[in-house]
């Protein structure tokens, strides 16, 4: 497969993990940052454990010595090879998730510009997909590490109970108060519509919430009912990963007081 790294703009090369899987599309994304003249690099989420991968991240930094080590989130597509790979590079590693951070390593949960590599990183806690994910902002490209956030295609998995939908609606319209021209997402290829692409999944979840609802006034009282009325045209297999999206939507729907949980939260009516 040759070398995996490919490079995405002046100051950012992908290295593409070699992890591919429906949810995971080609591989994660792992992200070396570095401003052209700078000495150091920062690199976004190091991807599965494998000495290969880690390699292969420490060639396409260029002789240029790791400053930095960043976690959009924890999920092990993403963080799995972290912590060795911070070691090896002998970087700090810096993520929102409690424990995960080396000491002394920058804290991410109060926005504060991060500097490194010739280059500012804002992070941006985007809690949603996963509590403890973060976006990163690059404004000397205009552009946002999404993580799995927004992916490069497709759209990305809310699943009841590690996934938030409220937090993860409100968490996608905080990129709407960017201007950005681009998105490096954590599996796929570069957004090059941010807009368009986030408004889209703004629409999608509020159809999807509208069809819960609609089960509901239908008659559906359990999430197996709804997913075989809302998802009726997918294949069965992928059922019970739609009922852990569509407890998503009901558990904000719960928690917005438009619908009641009954039996212990497995019996939901409008
Ligand atoms: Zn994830």
């Amino acid at each position: 497969m040759g070398d995996a790294a490919e490079r995405w703009s002046e100051r950012v090369t992908r290295v593409l993990a070699p992890n591919p899987s429906p949810l995971t599309l080609e591989g994660t994304n792992t992200f070396v940052i570095a401003d052209p003249a700078a000495l150091t690099a920062v690199v976004v989420d190091p991807g599965p454990a494998g000495d290969d991968h880690a390699t292969r991240v420490v060639r396409a930094c260029g002789g240029r010595g790791v400053e930095l080590v960043v976690l959009t989130h924890t999920h092990p597509d993403h963080a799995e090879g972290a912590r060795a790979f911070a070691d090896r590079a002998g970087a700090p590693l810096a993520a929102l998730a409690p424990g995960w951070a080396s000491p002394g390593a920058p804290d991410l949960a109060g926005g504060a510009p991060l500097a490194g590599a010739g280059v500012e990183l804002v992070p941006l806690p985007t809690p949603g997909h996963a509590a403890d994910h973060c976006c990163f902002l690059l404004p000397a490209e205009r552009a946002a590490f999404t993580g799995d956030h927004v992916l490069g295609r497709g759209t990305t998995v809310v699943e009841w109970p590690g996934g938030d939908m409220a937090a993860y609606l409100r968490s996608l319209a905080l990129l709407l108060d960017h201007d950005l021209a681009h998105l490096y997402p954590g599996h796929g290829p570069v957004v090059d519509d941010p807009r368009a692409r986030v408004e889209g999944y703004l629409a999608h979840r509020h159809e999807r919430e509208a069809q819960v609802l609609a089960a509901l006034e239908a008659g559906d009282r359990t999430p197996a009912e709804v997913v075989a009325r809302v998802y009726a045209d997918i294949d069965p297999v992928l059922h019970p990963a739609a009922e852990l999206s569509v407890r998503a939507h009901l558990a904000k729907l719960v928690g917005e007081g438009r619908v009641r949980a009954e039996d212990g939260g497995e019996r939901f009516r409008p």
